[in-house]
């Protein structure tokens, strides 16, 4: 909770005409940029980008495709595609070995 600098009072979220939001004093009309707090926020959202996402559920049925599990050698390993980023940086391909259900993701 902000209070303002020159009364003291609570300052409460408020969007201007222009469409940027503010915090305005509810006594005086007061107003503060809040622009710092929103890239705070934007940089929460992102969040942690190389996470992977691991299907714990195995009755979703997922095709197979040849690919080699560093692991166990095996050649066989379900995939599936999950888009990670923003658009424009395409989807990023997932594997988990049949056998050992080991998961890795493929560049
Ligand atoms: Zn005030
Ligand atoms: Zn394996």
């Amino acid at each position: 909770m902000e209070f303002c600098e020159k009364c003291g009072a609570m300052m409460v979220a408020f969007t201007q005409d222009d469409g940027k939001r503010v915090l305005k004093c509810r006594s005086c009309e007061h107003t503060k940029e809040i622009e710092g707090r929103l890239r705070v926020s934007q940089n929460f959202e992102k969040g942690p980008r190389d996470k992977i996402i691991v299907v714990e559920d195995d009755s979703i049925p997922m095709p197979v495709t040849r690919a080699s599990c560093p692991k166990c050698s095996n050649n066989d390993a379900y995939y599936w595609m999950v888009q990670t980023r923003r658009g424009d940086e395409g989807a990023t391909e997932f594997y988990r070995c049949t056998k050992c259900k080991h998961t890795w993701r493929h560049y």
